[in-house]
């Protein structure tokens, strides 16, 4: 019966455009034409399960098998096996003309496809000079059938030698293709591609998968053991997971999966790429997003679903139906399971907040209906370690937390060991400080501001406690503009340089701090924001602006004050006469005078100098303003090297 024929395709010879386009993936012969077997396997299962097959099924193991000699991969099924017809219906018109088909339309993005399905059997001409097919179909009378292509669109179809049903695949491996010659490279890819395909697949004569892994069984037939194990046996290297989800629906789409939530402390730790894609369990791919919401590509585990499009271009996946759907609900599964055990478990919820709180903030940064169903569920922790739902804090602070526009003021730290002194005044006054020191939390922060009702976060270094829960009007000193130079002049000549400071007088009681360092709320945020990313990269080049508050109230500020007046006394009267003559002048010149009115403002200029001068060597050799101030710089974490050297010298010289 012996038959030879030019396969029919559009294009004249398809194979150099598979190798070439598919150049990067040629791996994936393995899969398609184990997924072939394993269909073909199926499909005699089927026969015989309704009737139509009455005979013994036998082994139905498929064999991969490698020829090292010959280089020839093999791929031996048990399934249904074609006739002469079929080899020549399904072989050479449908699938090659399928392929050709596949290959016009995709063939500019064929590297956006995830998995290039759809090529099937033809992918074998990747990694193959020759293929040859061994055939025998389960229907009574059939007889053998060999079909022979050797990468030209020319064919033999003869009468063959297979006596057992099924189908032998032979593939001659290319020269340049002679890893899949390898058996551990065979073996990372049936590890990689066929792990939990559902008919046994042997490999070097050991059974190499998992047919029913557990997203296929039912939830009530598992126990936390079972999926503690599938996810060690997916991830070695890991750390248990903290939870995991069962996904299963079967309309209006069909999906099956697991997912498990993995630990994360530190922003380092975010592993991408670890949900595996499969489609009726054979594997897919590793990389998901556009089909899940980019926030769930944290998560590890499985998803299993035939309804999504996989010979389609990634950016097109977004929009197309089912994978909305899809997307939806699995943020929908991923926030009943949190607040079901938000509710029911909160102790363990509670003590895995810390590993989940990335995930979750990330969660409600990006995706508004996780925020909304997240809001129930997500906590705040406070620098004591206890942990609030969102509702149940505001009801705690709101009582001693209100200023007086009403708003909640809602205190934080970000680093429990550097912010400790103003923690400690801000819990002295009754107030609570929550700890946000997770790297998205600068974001959070501002998203926080939004959703929460009448809500202000202010970090609690951010200013004098008083000035960031404002419940009446602060008295506040009146400077003349000489004392506020002066008291300028003598603080920064104290303070480290290469930063700005803005040193302003104070009335923070005899009782409060002499010196307060704080950081504007506002410039702060926007540093760290774009410290973490975010696009806002002036803030982050900007020099660090501090606000040196001096409280004026404080005896020991008083002190040092009182020493300045006593020590430039003399100076300062002079000065002040001098400058109070000057102005008089300068009044008197009229407007068109420049030359004389700028000799003028020269001589104010340089009594300006002169008196900071002044102060600046008054200010040098006060041990008293160089102590108050490094201990302010130390509660603040902001002495360091040379300074912090001469603060404990001069210390120790003082006692
Ligand atoms: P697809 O599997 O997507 O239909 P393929 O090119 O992989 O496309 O295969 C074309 C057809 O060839 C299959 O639909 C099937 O009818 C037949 N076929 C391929 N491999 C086998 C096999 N191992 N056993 C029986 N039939 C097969």
């Amino acid at each position: 019966m012996a038959q030879t024929g030019k396969i029919g395709v559009t294009t004249e010879n398809i194979f150099p455009v598979i190798k070439k386009f598919l150049y990067s993936d040629h791996e994936i012969f393995l899969r398609e034409l184990v997924a072939n077997a394993v269909d073909a396997t199926q499909k005699m299962k089927a026969l015989a399960g309704c009737g139509e097959f009455k005979g013994e099924l036998g082994d139905l193991t498929i064999q991969v098998a490698l020829d090292t000699e010959a280089k020839t991969l093999t791929i031996t099924d048990h399934g249904i096996g074609m006739t002469a017809e079929e080899v020549d219906k399904y072989i050479n018109q449908i699938a090659f003309s399928s392929a050709g088909e596949f290959l016009e339309k995709y063939k500019d993005q064929l590297g956006n496809i995830i998995g290039h399905f759809g090529l099937g059997f033809y992918s074998s001409f990747m990694v193959s000079k020759k293929v040859v097919i061994n055939t025998l179909s389960w229907k009574e009378g059939a007889s053998a059938v060999r079909w022979e292509c050797d990468g030209t669109p020319e064919y033999t179809l003869t009468e063959g030698e297979r006596t057992e049903r099924g189908t032998a695949i032979t593939l001659y491996l290319d020269d340049d293709a002679t890893e899949f010659g390898e058996e551990s490279r065979i073996r990372t890819l049936l590890n990689k591609y066929c792990k939990f395909m559902p008919i046994p697949i042997a490999f070097a004569d050991k059974t190499i998968n998992t047919t029913d892994p557990i997203w296929t069984k039912k939830p009530a037939d598992l126990k936390e053991e079972d999926y503690l194990n599938f996810y060690r046996e997916l991830y070695p290297m890991q750390d248990d997971p903290l939870f995991y989800i069962h996904l299963n629906v079967d309309y209006p789409f069909n999906l099956t999966g697991v997912l498990y939530f993995p630990k994360i402390k530190e922003q380092m730790d975010i592993q991408r790429n670890k949900i595996q894609l499969f489609c009726n369990q054979v594997f897919v791919t590793d990389s998901v997003e556009n089909i899940v919401p980019e926030f769930l590509t944290l998560l590890h585990g499985v998803i299993d679903s035939p309804d999504i499009p996989l010979n389609v271009s990634r950016s097109y996946l977004q929009s197309d139906s089912n994978v909305k759907k899809i997307s939806t609900y699995i943020t929908k599964k991923v926030a009943d399971r949190l607040e079901e055990i938000f509710k029911n478990d909160r102790t363990n919820f509670e003590s895995k907040w810390d590993n989940l709180k990335l995930f979750i903030e990330f969660g409600m940064l990006s995706d508004q209906k996780f925020c909304e169903r997240a809001e129930k569920f997500a906590l705040f922790k406070n620098t004591d370690g206890k942990f609030f739902a969102y509702e149940d804090y505001r009801k705690a602070i709101e009582a001693e937390q209100t200023d007086k526009d009403k708003k909640v003021v809602y205190l934080y730290a970000t680093n429990l060991e550097e912010q400790y002194a103003y923690i400690e005044t801000a819990k002295n006054k009754g107030y609570d400080v929550l700890l946000f020191d997770c790297p998205l939390d600068a974001h959070f922060v501002q998203l926080l501001e939004t959703k929460i009702p009448d809500a202000v976060f202010a970090r609690v270094d951010a200013d004098a406690i008083d000035k960031l829960i404002r419940k009446e009007e602060l008295s506040h000193p009146e400077l003349s503009e000489e004392e506020q130079n002066d008291l300028s002049a003598i603080f920064e000549c104290a303070l480290p340089t290469g930063n700005h400071y803005f040193v302003t007088a104070e009335n923070l009681g005899a009782e409060g701090q002499p010196i307060l360092i704080t950081q504007s709320e506002f410039m702060r945020r926007y540093r760290e924001m774009s410290a973490v990313g975010g696009g806002m990269n002036f803030y982050g080049e900007m020099p660090a602006s501090y606000n040196i508050m001096v409280n004026v109230e404080n005896p020991l500020i008083q002190r040092i004050l009182a020493a300045k007046t006593t020590a430039t006394a003399e100076k300062a009267a002079a000065w002040s006469a001098e400058r109070a003559a000057i102005q008089q002048s300068l009044d008197a010149v009229a407007e068109d005078q420049k030359e004389e009115r700028e000799r003028l403002q020269n001589e104010l200029d340089r009594i300006r100098n002169e008196r900071k001068a002044e102060m600046v060597h008054f200010a040098e050799s006060n041990d008293l303003l160089h102590q108050l101030t490094d201990l302010a710089l130390l509660a603040n974490n902001l002495l360091k090297g040379k300074s912090l050297n001469e603060f404990i010298k001069r210390s120790i010289s003082l006692l």
